[in-house]
């Protein structure tokens, strides 16, 4: 597998992983973001730990202990995560785990910004990075013990530095600043704290932005389909309706509206069941895309077994037409079901807009498709929507 391939596979899995919220996997990302967070402090302070020059800028004992603490978060993630990968493909409920990988880790980020002074250190926006993972991956009531003892935290160090009994940033010892700006050790433990986090936390915005837009497109088409027939639904129809009448009434191009209704579908459903009948819908919804025009035309399934396409620059002979090819096709499909044979009709009323009145034109396609069942169906009726004319200009088209 291409390393490309690779990772064009990895981000649907990390963008389904963080909708499920599987509590092991979630443990599994949130370890897998925070060890290397917590390595890189470690890594700078064993650097300050044996390097004359650096190790001037720290307190050895508060040095030594935030190592000791940090190396134990460090054990305990990893601990979790071997918990975690054993469990992998499973669903084990494990409710302490989430918060076992969250609250350490997001404590001993707090304690390290306050140890360095709260208010002149980037291991802040480290803080914000963890927190933000956390919510993205567990939810708020997992979050919760972290930031009321981090809360807790940063009020009393606060107070008790106001107070003078604790002094500001206690692992520093060191000058921050020489005159000339920072210190050497300050230059790069900043640039590297910073970028580091930086980098983790925009990258970590940006996916969830992204996941985020994508979820939303998702949830805008659902919101604009027919679940049955992958057609569009009502709504869309009507959006589409909507738009091609203002187009209308500025271009006074003619657009055309063509209703279908299947004929006495109630009794296919009474003789062969329910599934055969949605298996008809299924393939007249096929039949009606396959003949409008794509990214024109819209096909839509509008009610229970009535369908309506919007024909956009299209007069009415044009529309006839088309409504022909849909009902010929319609009737030469054969049903098999249960071994029996059997096929549909469907009756068409169509209407071509006039002054850009969607509505009106709408209504004069539903009314020639009530006379077409009424004519005795398996007919094409067809006019033009002006007021005027609609009411007497009414063509009948028998396609028998
Ligand atoms: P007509 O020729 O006058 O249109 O008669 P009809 O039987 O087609 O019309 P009617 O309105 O009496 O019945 C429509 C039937 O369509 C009734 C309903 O059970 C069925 N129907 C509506 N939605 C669905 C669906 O999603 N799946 C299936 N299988 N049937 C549906
Ligand atoms: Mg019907
Ligand atoms: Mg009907």
């Amino acid at each position: 597998m291409t390393r490309a391939r690779r990772w064009r596979e990895l981000k649907p899995w990390l963008a389904e992983q963080l909708l499920a919220r599987r509590p092991v996997i979630s443990c599994l990302l949130f370890s897998a973001a925070a060890i290397p967070m917590l390595l890189l402090f470690t890594g700078l302070h064993t650097f300050a730990q044996v390097h004359p020059q650096a190790r001037a800028f720290y307190h050895p004992s508060a040095l030594m202990a935030v190592q000791v603490l940090l190396v134990l978060v460090i054990a305990g993630l990893a601990g979790v995560s071997l918990h975690c990968w054993g469990r992998r493909k499973t669903d084990a409920a494990c409710t302490w785990l989430p918060m076992l990988t969250v609250t350490p880790t997001v404590v001993v980020l707090i304690a390290l910004a306050i140890a360095y002074g709260l208010k002149d250190t980037p291991v802040s926006v480290s803080v914000l990075t963890a927190i933000l993972l956390a919510r993205a991956l567990f939810d708020f009531k997992t979050l919760k013990p972290s930031l009321i003892i981090g809360a807790g935290m940063v009020l009393v160090n606060e107070a008790l530095v106001a107070q003078g009994l604790v002094p500001y940033a206690p692992l520093l010892s060191g000058p921050v600043f020489t005159g000339d700006g920072l210190a050497w050790w300050w230059q790069i433990w900043c640039r590297v704290v910073l970028n580091f986090s930086l980098l983790l936390f925009s990258g970590m915005v940006f996916f969830l932005f992204n996941t985020l837009g994508e979820r939303r497109r998702e949830l805008e088409n659902l919101v604009r389909t027919d679940m049955l027939t992958g057609l569009a639904n009502r709504r869309s129809f009507m959006t589409q309706l909507e738009i091609e009448s203002h187009r209308h009434a500025r271009s006074k191009r003619p657009f055309c509206l063509v209703m279908c209704d299947v004929d006495h579908f109630k009794k296919i459903n009474d003789t062969w069941g329910h599934p055969a009948g949605d298996a008809v819908l299924v393939e007249l919804g096929r039949i009606l895309k396959n003949t409008t025009r794509e990214q024109i035309d819209t096909a839509a399934r509008i009610g229970g077994e009535e369908f309506a396409v919007l024909l956009p620059e299209t007069g009415l002979a044009q529309a006839e037409r088309v409504a022909q090819l849909m009902s010929s096709g319609v009737r030469s499909q054969i049903f098999v079901y249960d071994g029996k044979q059997f096929s549909v009709t469907q009756s068409v009323g169509i209407a071509q807009a006039c002054d850009g009145d969607g509505d009106g034109a709408m209504r004069v396609a539903d009314d020639n498709l009530y006379i077409a069942k009424r004519q005795g169906r398996d007919r094409i009726v067809a006019s033009v929507a002006t007021s005027a004319v609609a009411q007497d200009a009414k063509v009948a088209c028998a396609l028998k």
